[in-house]
């Protein structure tokens, strides 16, 4: 649940080159469309050029689920998410909700992400399955009608919002992304899971590494370690994305319903505007995307990246070491392309790499300067 934010720039542009298809995100906007309201409320639109404010919000929300779609390669041809969209009323302090319909365990797979014993989300089970387990909505998320709710419609990072306003691209984007998958299942009141960990509770950690789920912690401990304002993220590709260090998330006391545990934390990630935080960053923008720590979170989980794409870059001894991810069973390039400290434009190919097992890898692009402006890019050659 939540409100929202905009993202911070690296210092690097990140750049993909997709050899498969982007995983689809198909609305089911059924209820609006027969009911006359939100995604098909007939009343005027605020922005011109659109026929309604229906059409409007179709089309941000079309936009938002564009730019997740982006990040992720299918899994198996037919892929899709189907996701139940609609408006309705919240109350007055929540911008937008988004939820899995349904989880499910157990269903056998080679992908190596696949764990017995933990409950997927319907929409990443289909994925880490490899085949469509469910052929139905696997999502739904839902945007507030309430007039203490302000949207902005902007779909363009430029454009700042207006006081009081929320924007509706960077809604959709939290909403579906909980919906696919970051969200946890670990009972407030006792601590147990009411069955299995999620994906995502799977890769929680106390700063100490010991694991939340499973033999980690007794429900007791867990109850007391949920609001201990001391859980992590210790999945490698999340890991990476935020320079090596654990990503920290979000578990204030007392317990909240709506922001513990599947968000990351306030403290730490407010100041940068990331949009997975429970509600808005004080750096709020029109439009937002996904960081290279919250991008790894979900590849951690099972998603497969669009590919390839860098995570993290550092510096070490004159060169520069690129964490890249997406790389699977395939060769692999780097490239720097910039201006280097003696202000010469510099194109700087690697040496093709030998074939990868994994989906994710740690290379070293060397005889770059420290320091210099440019941005770097993955190649795959087939
Ligand atoms: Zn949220």
């Amino acid at each position: 649940m939540k409100k929202l934010v905009r993202c911070l720039a690296l210092g690097v542009a990140l750049q993909a080159w997709s050899t498969r298809a982007q995983l689809p995100i198909i609305p089911d906007w059924s209820y609006d469309q027969a009911n006359n309201v939100g995604f098909f409320d007939p009343s005027a639109s605020p922005v011109g050029g659109f026929g309604s404010i229906g059409e409007l919000r179709r089309t941000v929300f079309t936009a938002a689920a564009n730019y997740v779609s982006s990040l992720f390669t299918q899994a198996y041809v037919t892929e899709v998410v189907r996701v139940k969209a609609a408006f309705t009323n919240l109350g007055t302090g929540t911008v937008g909700s988004g939820g899995t319909i349904g989880y499910t365990n157990n269903f056998g797979s080679t992908n190596p992400k696949y764990k017995a014993n933990v409950d997927y989300t319907t929409t990443l089970a289909n994925h880490v399955a490899g085949r469509e387990l469910f052929s139905v909505n696997t999502l739904a998320v839902n945007f507030n009608t309430n007039a203490a709710i302000t949207f902005n419609y902007s779909t363009n990072d430029s454009a700042p919002l207006g006081s009081g306003q929320e924007s509706l691209f960077t809604t959709v984007v939290h909403e579906l992304i909980h919906g696919m998958g970051f969200v946890n299942y670990i009972n407030a009141a006792n601590g147990s899971f009411d069955g299995f960990p999620t994906a995502y509770d799977t890769f929680i950690v106390e700063d100490n590494g010991n694991p939340v789920s499973y033999a980690g912690l007794t429900d007791a401990q867990r109850l007391v370690a949920i609001t201990n304002n001391n859980l992590f993220w210790n999945g490698p590709l999340g890991v990476a994305g935020n320079n090596g260090v654990r990503p920290k998330l979000s578990a204030p006391a007392p317990y909240s319903a709506s922001s513990s545990i599947a968000h990351l934390d306030t403290g730490i990630f407010d100041p940068l505007g990331l949009l997975l935080l429970p509600r808005d960053s004080s750096l709020v923008q029109a439009q937002v995307a996904l960081v290279a720590l919250e991008r790894g979170m979900l590849y951690d989980m099972g998603f497969t990246p669009a590919r390839p794409q860098v995570l993290s870059i550092a510096s070490s001894s004159g060169n520069h070491i690129v964490t890249a991810t997406g790389i699977l069973n395939a060769k692999y390039r780097l490239r720097f392309t910039g201006t280097l400290t003696n202000g010469v434009n510099a194109t700087n190919w690697t040496a093709l790499a030998s074939t990868v097992r994994s989906g994710w890898n740690t290379v070293s692009l060397t005889n770059t300067p420290t320091g210099s402006a440019g941005f770097y890019a993955v190649e795959i050659v087939p």
